[in-house]
């Protein structure tokens, strides 16, 4: 296989159109068959429930090559059982997860040559989404869906290593108690740019979000979940139903138990409590982790001991180990790399 000619190492996180995508309609109550077509383009009604009332839902993976030069994901099974729990609340119809595997292998390799060579630190990141299409003027559930998936090559997140962030105490709310928080819906992100744009304005990489009921928990960022590590190496996580559950966390936690003999503790995490962590990080897809050097919560400053110059021990261990297992180097608990071609 041929690679298209990019640039790898230099790819930022940009949409850059491939070959193909997949597409498949619900109609009449029943998924139709889905196929890999040619045009990026959707055309919909003027009035497509998603474009009134932002009916859709997302997953977001990587297609990667590993050390034996095979392409493989990451747990897309675990996308798939996401993508369903986000459509059950949204009150879209479920696609099945084995045609979710299926339909994200065959974009993959119907998209190979934009697979980034091994090493190159690059990725090929997929795109599975599903949004209400036909006509809806009264608020109601749309009847017909559209579900997709497109890829896209991404480069590194880190160029030239991790340097840890800085991040603030939000003043703005992420998730509602009871609300939509732990679902993958674009709806959660449409709310959250205001609050981001205000982080970057006021010189912050990222915001906390703390439970918007209480405001003294912390929750997640805009689109990564935290893990702390305390100064006798237990990793500790916080739990809450209006958590997005990340797949890059839940692996950590294994990779922390299993593989590193570490304790770990999911539970609710205080704001007032994380000056006494070691260490801090935030966890997702697209960078596995990245380090968390401070917490500005508003004249108050929270520095970890691991600094802002590298990720503290126990987080790059814990990376290590986690992109060692994605990339072949360490061997995988079973059912974790799923080889595409
Ligand atoms: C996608 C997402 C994450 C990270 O989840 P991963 O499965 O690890 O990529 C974390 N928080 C939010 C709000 C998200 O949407």
């Amino acid at each position: 296989m041929d690679k298209k000619n990019i640039d790898w190492a230099n790819l930022g996180f940009s949409y850059i159109e491939t070959d193909k995508r997949y597409v498949a309609n619900f109609k009449n109550g029943e998924w139709e068959e889905g196929a890999l077509i040619d045009d990026p383009n959707i055309t919909m009604s003027e009035c497509a429930g998603v474009l009134q009332y932002a009916q859709t839902i997302f997953e977001g993976l990587k297609a990667y090559i590993t050390k034996d030069g095979k392409i493989v994901t990451f747990r897309p099974d675990l996308n798939a059982q996401r993508l369903e729990d986000s459509a059950k609340r949204l009150e879209m119809p479920v696609f099945p997860k084995e045609r979710f595997v299926k339909a994200v292998e065959e974009t993959i390799r119907a998209n190979a040559a934009y697979v980034p060579p091994y090493g190159s630190g690059a990725t090929l990141y997929v795109r599975p989404y599903m949004f209400g299409i036909n006509p809806v003027i009264g608020v109601k559930p749309a009847d017909e869906y559209q579900f997709r998936v497109f890829t896209t090559p991404v480069g590194p997140y880190f160029k030239g290593g991790a340097k840890p962030l800085t991040l603030c105490v939000s003043d703005f709310d992420r998730a509602a108690p009871r609300g939509t928080g732990g679902i993958k819906a674009g709806l959660n992100y449409a709310m959250s740019l205001h609050a981001i744009i205000t982080a970057h304005k006021n010189g912050f990489d990222e915001n906390m979000y703390l439970d918007s009921e209480t405001r003294t928990k912390v929750e997640e960022t805009g689109g990564a979940n935290f893990i702390f590590i305390t100064k006798d190496n237990t990793v500790v996580t916080p739990s809450s139903d209006t958590i997005l559950p990340s797949i890059t966390r839940r692996s950590l936690v294994y990779v922390a138990e299993h593989y590193l003999g570490l304790k770990v503790e999911e539970r609710t995490v205080y704001l007032d409590e994380i000056k006494d962590f070691a260490e801090c990080g935030i966890c997702g897809t697209a960078a596995v982790i990245s380090p968390v050097g401070k917490v500005v919560d508003h004249e108050n400053e929270i520095c970890f001991p691991s600094g802002m110059e590298k990720m503290g021990p126990v987080t790059q261990k814990l990376y290590d180990t986690l992109t060692g297992i994605q990339m072949g180097h360490i061997e995988a608990p079973k059912g974790w790399i799923k080889v595409v071609e």
